[in-house]
């Protein structure tokens, strides 16, 4: 299979997990409460990926990598916090501050340009190796669930009913996949594309992820973070060996 169709068919996982993420708050008899492991693990295995595959990979293909880096990180603040007056990942409690559609819209746009990107990461691992292309995968579908959950909650909390709710989780997916086509289809941008989404990465991972985990008393959730990056570590130990 070319890099093209394996990263548009495990891009279609993610975008699926984005769906089924929005499913669980749709489907109020659903348990969610396994959600926040998905949060933990998630954001350790996935400052994993970024510092020790993404970043590495990315300046070996560009002296000026880091820069990307920064300038990925910061887009993502600029889209989920800077143009977004209130957002958050985990489930939307706050209705008084989406009295206004605008805030639900500009939160649904500051996490699609954040899912665009996690497709630039899958089709960048897989146009570089196979095995680096099933570690990106599993960074982004490890926090899809917790994203189609989180702007499905946002769209209800606004009061935008069920369906809308749904279509908002589908369009994190739709964003997800056009992110690998678009990486999938310029290949000669990897050196730029890898970069940027380990900026994506890791500012997903450190800035919106872990105050969630954080948020939670105790230190279970803490360990989990370990896990995660124990994960990693096994998974590439294993894929290394194949
Ligand atoms: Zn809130
Ligand atoms: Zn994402």
């Amino acid at each position: 299979m070319s890099p093209l169709a394996t990263s548009l068919l495990f891009g279609s996982l993610a975008a699926a997990a984005n769906l089924f993420g929005g499913l669980i708050i749709i489907k109020t008899n659903w348990h969610r409460e396994y959600l926040k492991y998905f949060l933990a693990f998630g954001s350790g295995f996935m400052l994993a990926a970024a510092f020790l595959e993404m970043i590495p990979e990315s300046l070996e293909l560009l002296h000026s990598s880091p820069a990307f880096v920064l300038g990925g990180y910061l887009l993502v603040h600029l889209f989920e916090h800077g143009f977004a007056p209130h957002f958050h990942f985990g489930e939307e409690v706050h209705t008084e501050e989406l009295l206004d559609p605008h805030v639900g819209t500009s939160a649904l746009i500051g996490l699609l340009s954040h899912c665009f990107f996690d497709g630039v990461a899958i089709a960048s691992g897989f146009i570089l190796s196979y095995q680096l292309g099933i570690i990106l995968f599993l960074a982004v579908i490890l926090h899809k669930l917790p994203e189609g959950f989180t702007v499905a909650s946002i769209m209800m909390a606004s009061g935008r009913g069920k369906t809308f709710s749904l279509l908002s989780a589908a369009a994190l997916g739709v964003a997800t996949l056009a992110g690998v086509l678009m990486m999938g289809m310029s290949k000669g941008l990897v050196q730029y594309g890898l970069p940027l989404s380990a900026g994506v990465t890791i500012y997903v991972a450190a800035s919106d992820l872990m105050p969630e985990v954080n948020e939670e008393p105790g230190v279970k959730l803490s360990l989990c973070v370990f896990g995660g990056v124990l994960l990693f570590m096994g998974t590439r130990q294993v894929l290394q060996s194949l």
